[in-house]
């Protein structure tokens, strides 16, 4: 069988990976001059860094199962566990633990991130009439925090937790979509009647701490960045990778498909690994149902500027800042400090730091110069942290603008991947996979990627 795999990011590769031994021919496509998607290692003179992703979940055994089949074992690194901060009225105050994605079930832990009143209004939510939730349903994050417990949660807390890992702000994401735990406790007590935040929220909190402890890090990175894996994939897989090969269009006939812009070649199947859009565009000839509905799939941009300086003295002990979404005083949506949360990367002496910048709906990345875009850096991490990057001495820095970088998962992200996966059930050999189908994050892209391939 030819296969056709459009997408050389985390999801093509994979796929193309899980193909290796299957028998069948395997060409992938992938627009740009380089492999990895979202997934970029850049050559920095003190070593590898990641500007895209940079860690993984590694509670997803399959994912670290994963990495080791791929012969990565020895390169996972575990971060320091220094905590972080989040920046609120213009001070860093210590980031909750508690809680589930920032959501708290009680005012402990919360109460020095929002206001006296809304501090009471959380403690007394359980007191107050349930709302009702639909079975297997979904609802928009921001909306329901705010309508239980007040504006300050979302903005001070959940949309600062929940724009690191989705560049979006709570009020554009789903609670199945984004914390999809919360989601199935909200059915369980839905069974019974109208629902309680909090009480699902410390169930939620009560299940986590009868868990064994002594699991490892929740996080872990690979020592020289995620070009460890993307190369791996790609060599390992022992298929034909096309680069600089943009592929503009499907063509179905009795025979198979065929691609406008790759190689002469009659596929019999070909897997989609590219986001929504661009999937969008290439499924409109061959399933425009399908494309139709995905057109609904909305994405948000975002930069990362990364920093070496010659020295760390200054930063403070901590793992990153958040940024509240309500922060007037500053762009910067968020500062890794990698080399305080990666003991791999404090090796290099200096300090590492990433600032990311947009949410979405903020076209700040696609605005912005690269020269605006380091001073606002640069000034921000002073305002947020005291510490003068300019004075320790820039020595190395990189600006990589994430056009589209994450889709957008809003309360109606699921039903309509699910719509889009039933019209493509009646078109044979066609499948899609990436960040868009299921789920963002290292492992959830791995284990979908793995399923489409194997079903070839
Ligand atoms: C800034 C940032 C930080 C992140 N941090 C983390 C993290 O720390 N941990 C984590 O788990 N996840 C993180 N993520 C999420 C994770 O990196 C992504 O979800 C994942 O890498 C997406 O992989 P993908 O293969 O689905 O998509 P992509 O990486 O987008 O790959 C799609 C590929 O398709 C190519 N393509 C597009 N159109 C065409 C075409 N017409 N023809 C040919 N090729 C085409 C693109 O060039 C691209 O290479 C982060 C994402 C971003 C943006």
């Amino acid at each position: 069988m030819n296969i056709a795999i459009i997408g050389a990011g985390l999801a093509g590769l994979t796929a193309a990976y899980e193909l290796r031994d299957s028998g069948h021919s395997v060409d992938v496509y992938e627009a740009t001059e380089r492999l990895g998607g979202k997934l970029h290692t850049v050559s920095f003179e003190a070593g590898p860094t990641d500007m895209g992703a940079e860690a993984f979940m590694a509670r997803r055994r399959d994912a670290v199962e994963f990495f080791t089949e791929l012969g990565l074992a020895d390169s996972l690194r575990e971060p320091s566990g220094l905590g972080s901060l989040v920046y609120v009225d213009g001070e860093c105050r210590a980031l909750p633990r508690g809680g589930v994605m920032g959501i708290p079930s009680s005012s402990e832990g919360v109460a020095h991130l929002v206001s006296a009143e809304t501090a009471a209004r959380i403690d007394a939510e359980k007191d107050q009439p349930g709302f009702d939730w639909e079975i297997g349903g979904d609802m928009n994050v921001g909306a329901l925090v705010r309508a239980r417990y007040g504006d300050d949660v979302v903005d001070n807390i959940v949309s600062a937790l929940l724009g690191g890992v989705y560049s979006c702000s709570a009020d554009d994401l789903g609670i199945r979509a984004t914390v999809p735990q919360l989601a199935v406790e909200f059915d369980r007590l839905a069974a019974d009647g109208p629902v309680h935040l909090s009480t699902a929220v410390a169930n939620l909190e009560a299940a986590r701490s009868a868990l064994p402890t002594g699991q490892g890090a929740v996080f872990n990175a690979f020592k020289d960045g995620y070009q460890e894996v993307y190369e791996t994939l790609a060599e390992k897989s022992g298929a034909d990778i096309y680069v600089d090969s943009f592929i503009s269009g499907l063509v179905r006939n009795d025979a198979g498909y065929t691609l406008t812009g790759g190689e002469d070649t009659v596929y019999d199947r070909v897997i989609l690994a590219v986001p929504a859009p661009t999937a969008a565009l290439l499924l409109k000839g061959v399933a425009p149902a399908a494309a139709e509905v995905l057109k609904t799939v909305k994405l948000a941009d975002s930069v990362v500027v990364g920093m070496r300086f010659a020295t760390d003295e200054g930063l403070p002990a901590n793992s990153g800042v958040l940024v509240g979404s309500g922060a007037q005083d500053v762009r910067a949506k968020a500062f890794t400090l990698s080399s305080r949360k990666w003991p791999h990367l404090a090796e290099r002496g200096g300090a590492l730091v990433r600032a990311s910048f947009g949410r979405f709906g903020d076209t700040i990345a696609v605005r912005a110069s690269e020269d605006d875009l380091v001073d606002w850096a640069l000034d921000d991490l002073h305002t947020i942290t005291g510490f003068d990057g300019r004075a320790a001495g820039l020595e190395e820095i990189y600006v990589q603008r994430w056009f589209g970088g994450l889709p957008r998962y809003n309360e109606t992200h699921l039903a309509t991947v699910a719509e889009v996966e039933r019209e493509l059930a009646d078109v044979p050999g066609l499948s899609v996979t990436g960040a868009w189908v299921g789920g963002v994050g290292v492992p959830a892209v791995i284990a979908h990627a793995r399923g489409v391939a194997r079903e070839a």
